[in-house]
Order: C-alpha cells, then sequence, then structure tokens
C-alpha cells in the first residue's frame, strides 16, 4: 500500500529519518514503534502528506506522492492524532462532518454516516453534540476516529491514539480499536511507544531508533529475537 524508498528527512543539522526503505502491506496494521524522538511521527506525517522527504520517494498504490495530488490523497486516508486532534470550537459532530460538508454531502446522509460510526466506534449519540472539552479523553478519540472514518478511507493512521488516555481506558479501546480494525479490514499504521499495544493490535511491527529502520517483523520475531 506504502513504500518508501530511501527516504531521509532532515531539521537543520537533525536527521529526523535517515535513509529509510520500507514496504507497508495493504489490508493489514502496522505499528511504528520505537523511542520519543527515533522519528516514528516523521515518517506518519510523510505517509498522510503533511511532510516531504529531503530525499527519497513515498509511494502509495504504485504511484509517487506529489504535493499536486495531496487533496485525493488525503480523501484516501484518515489520520487521527492524540486526543482526537478536535477543533474546540466544534461539536463533536460538526468537528466529524467538517470534510463531508466541504465535500457537499447532503445533511440526512451525513446524519446517517454518523449515526453508522458512533455504533461502530461505541460513542454514544448525544455526545455527538457536545463540544469537545465537555467530553471525556476517550470520548474525543472516538470522534477523532469517525472523522477519520467518515469518508470510509482505505487507509488509517494513528498517531499514538491512546496516548494522552488513563491506563484502564486506554486498555478498553485498545480491545475495541482490535475488533473495529478486523472489522474494517482497512491498511491500518499506527505510531505506539508501547510495545505491548503494539503487539496487541498490529501484524507488523516496525522498531525504529535514530530515524533509522532497526527491525520489522512480527511481535513474535521481534521480541523472540536475540
Ligand atoms: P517520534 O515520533 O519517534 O518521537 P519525531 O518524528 O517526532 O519522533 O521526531 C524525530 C526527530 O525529528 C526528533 O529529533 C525531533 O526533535 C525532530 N523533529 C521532528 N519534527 C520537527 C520539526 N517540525 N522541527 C524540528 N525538528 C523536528
Ligand atoms: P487543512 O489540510 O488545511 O487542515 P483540509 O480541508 O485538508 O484542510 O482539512 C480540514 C480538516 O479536516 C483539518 O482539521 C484536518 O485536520 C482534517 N482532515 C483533513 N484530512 C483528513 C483526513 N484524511 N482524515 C481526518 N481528518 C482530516
Amino acid at each position: 500500500m506504502f513504500e518508501l524508498h530511501g527516504v531521509s528527512k532532515q531539521y537543520g543539522p537533525r536527521f529526523a529519518l535517515r535513509d529509510v526503505s520500507l514496504s507497508i502491506a495493504p489490508g493489514r496494521t502496522t505499528a511504528l514503534i520505537g523511542p520519543s524522538g527515533a522519528g516514528k511521527s516523521t515518517l506518519l506525517r510523510m505517509l498522510v502528506g503533511l511532510e516531504w522527504p529531503d530525499a527519497g520517494e513515498v509511494v502509495f498504490d504504485g504511484a509517487p506522492l506529489h504535493r499536486k495530488g495531496l487533496l485525493e490523497h488525503r480523501r484516501r486516508i484518515g489520520y487521527v492524532i492524540q486526543e482526537g486532534g478536535l477543533f474546540p470550537h466544534l461539536v463533536a459532530a460538526d468537528n466529524a462532518a467538517l470534510l463531508a460538508r466541504t465535500l457537499g454531502w447532503s445533511r440526512p446522509r451525513i446524519a446517517n454516516r454518523l449515526e453508522t460510526l458512533a455504533a461502530l466506534c461505541q460513542l454514544p449519540e448525544d455526545a455527538l453534540e457536545r463540544y469537545p472539552a465537555a467530553l471525556s479523553g476517550g470520548q474525543r478519540q472516538r470522534v477523532g476516529l469517525i472523522r477519520a472514518l467518515m469518508l470510509d478511507p482505505p487507509v488509517l493512521l494513528l498517531d499514538e491514539p491512546l496516548g494522552a488516555l488513563d491506563p484502564i481506558i486506554r486498555h478498553a479501546l485498545q480491545a475495541q480499536m482490535r475488533g473495529l480494525f478486523e472489522r474494517l479490514g482497512k491498511t491500518v499504521v499506527m505510531v505506539t511507544h508501547d510495545l505491548a499495544e503494539a503487539a496487541y493490535l498490529a501484524d507488523t511491527l516496525v522498531l525504529l531508533r535514530d530515524g533509522r529502520v532497526v527491525q520489522t517483523g512480527t511481535a513474535r520475531e521481534l521480541l523472540d529475537a536475540p
């Protein structure tokens, strides 16, 4: 689904990514793991089209990503950041509906889709009428997921989706997300610094350190490695 060929990215003298080559399989869940500063978020933002490599190339579905094709690319990507990345001045439903409205979806179509996704993501429907500040962390996260799923994109990119949650809620949401990923059958790439979470949710783990991919494999392969 995605292929990176010799991708490097520098911020000033610092390398966020160094010569990264990687293939991300369609229909599976891939976790980018590694310590803080390893380059995980930078890599994910490149898949979204929010960052561009200084060297190398990102290929999506057989075609190199270009700035010109970015709007089209974004419609095929659902992107979720910590706490959902919601606009504070919009209620949850308006946050989620933003892109669909831009594309001219009718009110009934939007309402219908919101209802379906709220059920799928186990968000109480009255929560859709609340502002982000009046939602719990877990609910904000679900609204972020609903927003990302509105256009039914084939790809879901998640940056520390559960990072801001307390351990009990986090655990419950992990189980829900696993069920959701299985049912949706989308290509999912998630960033986490939690190895257990990665092993639980992902088919393939990609271990980054200092901007390099140091290991790729299933959780079993990585954990059994000498
Ligand atoms: P991770 O997600 O693994 O914590 P990041 O991708 O956020 O790592 O960052 C990788 C490196 O690039 C870090 O050294 C970070 O400080 C640097 N970096 C990331 N984004 C920026 C930016 N916008 N400006 C300057 N440095 C950045
Ligand atoms: P911009 O890129 O300037 O933020 P867009 O029209 O692309 O404007 O997006 C409007 C809002 O929708 C932004 O808040 C953005 O974070 C969110 N958004 C854009 N693309 C996606 C996506 N693929 N998945 C989830 N949210 C998105």
